[in-house]
């Protein structure tokens, strides 16, 4: 597959000509090009989103949701396309990839709807003034996602971006860009005018920061590593740019010995390995109440046993490859590291050759004991099928350990007990906190991190007020 830029409506070759290798991370393989794009193709962008700025500002809402509603229906209509695509890319399994179009198409479809329900608000001075907040769109702003939900992401940004009136730069991990190129594709199809949204492929520190670094891509909407975060702030706060940034995690999941373990158990499956462990919302530090560590630990590891590593492309498999070489060797590193910090795995803890794919980048999710709330293992994200396990004494240790890392994203704990439902929610210093579940959506709520794991918030109503200026209008009576 020969990946090509969107811009100004066309799919077209990188400026300098240059090509990156695409891996397929199922069998370790090159398996297509990627624009290695570089700051001529970015300033293009640029060129292209800003003469059509005015134009889909200026767009009818109702016509925005009709073209936004038919980039959804472009994803559905091509769901199979895109999953295969997908999962080639990123290695994460077929059924997986079809759930996540769904939702991709859904992120087009729900800021559809905000373009035409978006308002703002309106403060009465008694009989002295009115005043109304006008919420214009920004211009042109830049929105850059990371390989492990490629798509899902990738929409969830430019979809609000655009409800709200901008011209948008883009660019897609430069490890998995497939699924980012069929959406060029589709985009053509629905009648997006040309230059509204422009994808830019390449490297982080190329085509990412030449997009950071830009004066006039007045906001960036960031998705990825804390330590990327950082660079960027640290780039884009002398120009005052509008950051939102969604950053990294090492996010808990406690279960309490009043809650329904069957269900906890079970739903910790895919807490910890879904998309093998590469969701930044995974539950990577397991604690369990003392009285039922055993039981749960045990009834954890039968269920982690029935899990099936390999092909991507096999309806039986749970999990699939990790994306790329470079993360396979971290993960790996982290297994040693967990060892060597006194850690004892339970389970797993290999890597895996399936046979036909021996050479793709595969391995067993991992249960490790024994370790320190404090020790590195347990401080710093992995992302990978790979979690921890500590017993906890009561709440209050459990909440100390929770909330004992520098990061902040999503908090899950499993209890039947009402009052410490709504104590612990409000306690935990995280952005997201999920009771009695995990990774149920509902793309009306505030998504994001505090601490370390960010600023801002995407979703809903958050998302539109992210990617426009509010304006004080007084008007004396
Ligand atoms: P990454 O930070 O390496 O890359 C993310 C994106 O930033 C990529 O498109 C990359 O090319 C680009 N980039 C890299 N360097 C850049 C630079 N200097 N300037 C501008 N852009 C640059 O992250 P990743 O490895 O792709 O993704 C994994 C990370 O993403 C994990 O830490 C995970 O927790 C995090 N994540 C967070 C959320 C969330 O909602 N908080 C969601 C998914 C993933």
């Amino acid at each position: 597959m020969k990946i090509l830029n969107y811009i100004n409506g066309e799919l077209k070759e990188p400026a300098a000509g240059a090509y990156l290798d695409n891996y397929d991370p199922s069998i370790g393989q090159v398996y297509g090009q990627v624009p290695d794009s570089d700051s001529t193709d970015v300033a293009d962008a640029y060129k292209a989103a800003t003469a059509a700025q005015k134009g889909w500002e200026n767009t009818p809402a109702e016509e925005k949701f009709k073209v936004l509603n038919a980039i959804a229906e472009g994803i559905d209509a091509k769901r199979e396309e895109f999953a295969l695509a997908e999962s080639r890319d990123q290695g994460k399994p077929l059924w997986l990839s079809r759930n996540e179009m769904i939702r991709a198409a859904q992120n087009f479809r729900f800021y559809a709807t905000a373009a035409m329900q978006f308002a703002s608000e309106s403060h009465a001075m008694e009989n002295r003034a009115i005043n109304y907040t006008l919420r214009q769109s920004i211009g042109v702003v830049g929105c850059i996602s990371p390989w492990n939900l490629p798509l899902y992401l990738f929409s969830w940004k430019i979809a609000p971006a655009l409800a709200a009136g901008n011209a948008v730069v883009a660019k897609p991990s430069e490890f998995t860009p497939a699924t980012a190129f069929l959406l060029s594709e589709v985009c053509i199809q629905a009648g997006l005018p040309k230059g509204v949204l422009n994808i830019v492929h390449g490297l982080g520190p190329k085509v990412g920061q030449a997009m950071v670094e830009h004066p006039k891509i007045k906001a960036i909407s960031f998705t990825g590593g804390t330590v990327t975060g950082k660079y960027i702030a640290a780039t884009a706060a002398p120009m005052f740019k509008k950051l939102s940034l969604e950053l990294g995690g090492k996010n808990p999941n406690i279960i309490f010995a009043d809650a329904d373990l069957d269900k906890a158990v079970k739903t910790t499956v895919n807490t910890s390995f879904m998309n093998q462990g590469e969701i930044c919302l995974c539950g990577s530090r397991l604690l369990i109440e003392e009285s039922v560590y055993e039981e749960v630990k045990n009834a954890l590891i039968e269920e982690v046993k029935k899990l099936t590593v390999g092909d991507p492309m096999n309806d039986s498999t749970r999990i699939g490859a990790i994306v790329s070489k470079p993360h396979y060797e971290k993960v790996k590193s982290y297994i040693e590291l967990a060892q060597e910090e006194g850690g004892k795995v339970l389970i797993g803890g290999q890597t895996v050759h399936p046979e036909g794919k021996e050479n793709g980048w595969y391995i067993q999710p991992t249960i490790i004991e024994g370790l320190k709330a404090e020790c590195r293992t347990n401080q710093e994200e992995i992302f990978g099928p790979v979690i921890t396990i500590m017993p906890f004494k009561n709440e209050a240790e459990a909440l100390e350990i929770a909330n004992g890392t520098e990061y902040g994203l999503a908090a899950t704990f499993w209890t039947n007990d009402l009052k410490r439902a709504h104590r612990l929610a409000s306690e935990l210093e995280f952005g997201i906190v999920w009771v009695n579940c995990w990774l149920l959506r509902d793309l009306r709520t505030p998504f994001g991190g505090v601490k370390s794991s960010g600023v801002g918030r995407e979703g809903g109503w958050e998302a539109m007020r992210f990617f426009t200026e509010p304006k004080n209008v007084c008007i004396a009576l």
